[in-house]
């Protein structure tokens, strides 16, 4: 039995009803944080692993690494991520962080 199937067990209904938890979802974010330490704004840890397309509006791409951006705990997570209200999600948030980067080369 591999880990997930642990989980799920154990679990039973988590999954379905919150994919945010889900063991693939954890261990992707995990994953995207260790690749990206810094918040893609600013530089800063620690950071969030925040999700561009949220997942109470797409559970499909709760694991998916191509929507996940770091942004760091302290200010740009709901700054950048969600415009300062965590009922909003920025949608161009990955263009933002790439246009800031362009602007100050010296924070790559
Ligand atoms: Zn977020
Ligand atoms: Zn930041």
């Amino acid at each position: 039995m591999n880990n997930q199937m642990t989980f799920l067990a154990r679990n039973a209904g988590f999954t379905v009803k919150n994919p945010r938890k889900a063991w693939a979802t954890r261990k992707a974010m995990n994953k995207h944080r260790k690749s990206h330490p810094n918040c893609e704004y600013c530089g800063r840890s620690p950071i969030h692993v925040h999700h561009i397309a949220p997942v109470r509006v797409a559970p499909e791409l709760a694991a998916d690494p191509e929507n996940f951006i770091s942004l760091c705990g302290k200010r740009c997570h709901i700054t950048i991520g969600h415009a300062g209200n965590w009922r909003h999600h920025v949608g161009n948030v990955g263009l933002i962080c790439d246009a800031v980067k362009i602007n100050r080369p010296w924070s790559r």
